[in-house]
């Protein structure tokens, strides 16, 4: 049903992929991390910039025009904007999903995702991250990138920088414990950033990680809306927020497994992005 539509939108995204970068920080996509292989491209405008090997600059960290060049923390930048979107070469998505993980919700969203052999980020809060410490195991397992969502979900705008770092820390420690590795991403809760929270969170080794297209799946609006908004907002570099905690998440859930296999019949390539190291 709504596959003409995406195949449409998709064609008048790609015409215009080459400002596709300028709306926002970028950061480079592995084409490594699995994924089942992507259909043909289709005939369309556009399909020659989708057919765009990958070149080797496109594996690093691209801050783009707008925000000049970041301060460096030991390895990791210190930003004045969070990432809004992966480097649109080719039909790459990321799908992203906040608060959890909730043993009521996550597991069906694994299996969904196991299914269509695609990897995803799960920002973590610590608080639930240490509760379900084998729901992490099983994303280190699957190959899923988890990103620090702070501990308790706090509005870090009006917290001090000690309860800042305390928050973005413990969710580091609980992460690494359960997940194996230390988290290489953060999102803000809310979407709300200070100067704060970039500079600790670099301190840390994570870059800010926002979103493009957000579901609003945590307002419960129906499933059908949910899966409507990340087909309608489906194009090259887009970063997805869902929530797999933090309510009634069944709509997220249901959604998931409709929206999934129509964006990779649609010619999608749903990943995760790779941090690259000097
Ligand atoms: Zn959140």
């Amino acid at each position: 049903m709504q596959k003409d539509h995406l195949l449409t939108r998709r064609r008048a995204l790609l015409t215009g992929a080459a400002t596709l970068g300028a709306a926002g920080l970028a950061v480079a996509l592995s084409p490594v991390t699995g994924n089942r292989a992507a259909p043909p491209a289709p005939p369309a405008a556009g399909a020659q910039a989708a057919r765009r090997p990958l070149q080797p600059s496109a594996y690093r960290l691209r801050p783009l025009t707008g925000y000049g060049t970041p301060r460096t923390t030991g390895r990791t930048p210190v930003r004045e904007e969070p990432l809004l979107r992966v480097d649109g070469r080719g039909r790459t998505m990321v799908l992203s999903f906040d608060d959890g993980p909730d043993p009521r919700y996550t597991p069906h969203i694994l299996d969904t995702l196991a299914r269509y052999d695609v990897r995803a980020m799960f920002f973590v809060c610590g608080e639930m991250a240490t509760e379900n410490r084998d729901l992490l195991a099983r994303m280190a397992d699957e190959g899923h990138v988890v990103g620090n969502h702070t501990w308790t979900h706090p509005l870090l705008t009006r917290l001090s920088r000690r309860r800042i770092r305390s928050e973005m820390e413990r969710t580091c420690d609980i992460v690494e414990k359960a997940y194996g590795e230390r988290p290489e991403w953060f999102r803000a809760p809310y979407g709300a950033w200070n100067r704060a929270a970039f500079r600790i969170g670099a301190e840390l080794g994570m870059e800010p990680m926002a979103w493009t297209v957000d579901t609003l799946d945590w307002t419960t609006p129906g499933t059908a809306t949910i899966v409507d908004r990340v087909e309608d907002g489906a194009a090259p570099g887009v970063v997805v927020l869902s929530h797999d905690a933090g309510g009634d998440r069944s709509q997220s859930v249901r959604a998931l497994r409709a929206y999934l296999p129509e964006l990779l019949d649609s010619g999608y390539h749903l990943t995760v992005p790779r941090r690259q190291y000097a």
